[in-house]
């Protein structure tokens, strides 16, 4: 986490150098007006310049300008020590020539991928902390870069500066941390299931004769340790989301069905804080009772291919969060969708959440610090390990919320057309079955 906060300072700090660098250099076209002040001028420019050029120089992270056509106009001694190409060979070069990118498997970025054609397009910073550089001879370099284009005084990109580290130590780091989490949070989860197991024993009627004051305090003991286990287990499922280790075996899943019985599953433990639980289908806001009987509707099959326990945990997490979080009103969960997505929600009418924590609470242990937070127990896993599964679908999560009214967690998922989820299916079963034909099948 520090590591990050430095390596985005550093980088903020290159970002706000080479503005000072071309701005100082386009001040310098116009400052021609009375000879002395120029003689003035041009000398404290120089003095500027000279200084820039010292700190350019100096400085670790890499640096790099180019214009609106993608050519490198400067390099760095940092960006040469880092890709291994010299100023000289750089400049006047492609930068997709140079910033050769490529992703954790190795895939190479594409054109809409790259944060360079991002800033240039979206004209604004574009951050990227998983990429890998491919450098000169070769090797692969972990990077942090962030993008900033420039403007001119009509507001008009005129290029962008691009600022790099070296990150490759940091990544190694929180690999082998996530290896220790991981060892240890699968070892210790053995010992605290036998001691889950024994406690469960002991409170049993059939089993155990025990006085009420000895019950009481192994229930304590038997939830504490029920809470134990879960986050071990969340800890061993974050670092394996991390280091790319969570299992999955996606098959084809209709959601529709999928969300009403797991609607139902859940219903209880909504009941059992007093609030209401419905599952609402289609845009429309149409609201499906799912325990009365003419709840037959004419509805559109929503496929996705996708680990169904995978989702499960997702919906779950999401939908004991939305409990754990609200104290009066009701909990609906939604589904609906266009031909390329199929969206699925869960919304409160609980505590809300603040704006300035919404972009962080996807993040690893990210708890919001309130008096709802600090009486209601969890670990800060659970929104981090669903963003991990989601995007392991190519799908998307976020949240729209309004303190004191409620939220709402979204989450797309491309969606897959009918006729081929049906495909796929058949083709499952008959694999499934002993006299399973040589067919391979068909992924989406
Ligand atoms: P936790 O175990 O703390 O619930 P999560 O990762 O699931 O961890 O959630 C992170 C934080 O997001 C929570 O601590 C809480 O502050 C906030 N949060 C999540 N869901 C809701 C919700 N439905 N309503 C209000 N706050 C929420």
């Amino acid at each position: 986490m520090n590591n990050t906060f430095l390596v985005t300072g550093g980088i903020m700090f290159g970002v706000v150098l080479v503005l000072l660098l071309v701005i100082t250099l386009l001040a310098g076209h116009s400052s021609k007006k009375r000879r002395t002040k120029r003689e003035h001028l041009s000398s404290s420019l120089q003095g500027e310049k000279l200084k820039s050029d010292i700190i350019l120089s100096s400085i670790e992270d890499g640096v790099i300008l180019i214009d609106t056509q993608g050519i490198i106009q400067l390099f760095n001694p940092g960006a040469e020590h880092i890709t291994g190409w010299t100023a000289k060979e750089a400049v006047g070069l492609d930068y997709r020539l140079v910033i050769k990118l490529v992703d954790d498997k190795g895939v190479e970025y594409t054109e809409q991928h790259s944060p360079f054609v991002k800033a240039l397009g979206q004209k604004t910073v574009v951050r990227d902390n998983d990429a890998t550089l491919v450098s000169r001879s070769n090797k692969r370099v972990a990077l942090n870069i962030s993008i900033s284009p420039l403007f001119d005084n009509q507001k008009n990109v005129t290029g962008a500066v691009g600022i790099f580290r070296d990150v490759s130590q940091e990544r190694s780091e929180e690999r082998q941390r996530a290896e220790f989490i991981s060892t240890a949070s699968h070892e210790m989860r053995t010992p605290v299931a036998a001691i889950e197991g024994y406690l469960a024993l002991a409170t049993n009627d059939k089993v155990c004769k025990i006085d009420s004051k000895a019950r009481g305090y192994l229930e304590k003991a038997h939830a504490s340790t029920q809470h134990l286990g879960q986050l071990f287990q969340d800890l061993l499922t974050s670092a394996k989301a991390e280091d790319g280790r969570l299992s999955s075996h996606p098959q084809v899943v209709e959601l529709g069905q999928f969300l009403e019985q797991l609607t139902d599953d859940l219903r209880f433990a909504a009941q059992k804080k007093g609030l209401g639980m419905e599952f609402v289908m289609g845009s429309s806001g149409q609201t499906i009772d799912a325990s009365a009987s003419n709840a037959k509707l004419v509805k559109p099959f929503y496929y996705v291919y996708a680990d169904p326990d995978r989702i499960r945990e997702v919906i779950t997490n999401l939908f004991d969060n939305a409990v754990k979080y609200t104290d009066s009103g009701t909990v609906s969960i939604g589904l609906t969708g266009n031909d390329d997505v199929v969206q699925f929600y869960i919304r409160d009418t609980g505590a809300g959440i603040p704006p300035e924590d919404i972009s962080h609470l996807f993040q690893k242990f990210y708890r919001v610090d309130n008096s709802a937070t600090r009486t209601v127990g969890g670990t800060g896993l659970g929104l981090f390990i669903s963003r991990k599964i989601i995007e392991l679908y190519d799908g998307r999560i976020w949240v729209e919320s309004e303190v004191g009214k409620g939220s709402t967690f979204f989450v797309n998922l491309p969606r897959l057309d009918a006729q081929k989820a049906q495909t796929m299916q058949a083709q499952a079963t008959a694999q499934a079955s002993p006299l399973a034909s040589a067919t391979p099948i068909v992924k989406p």
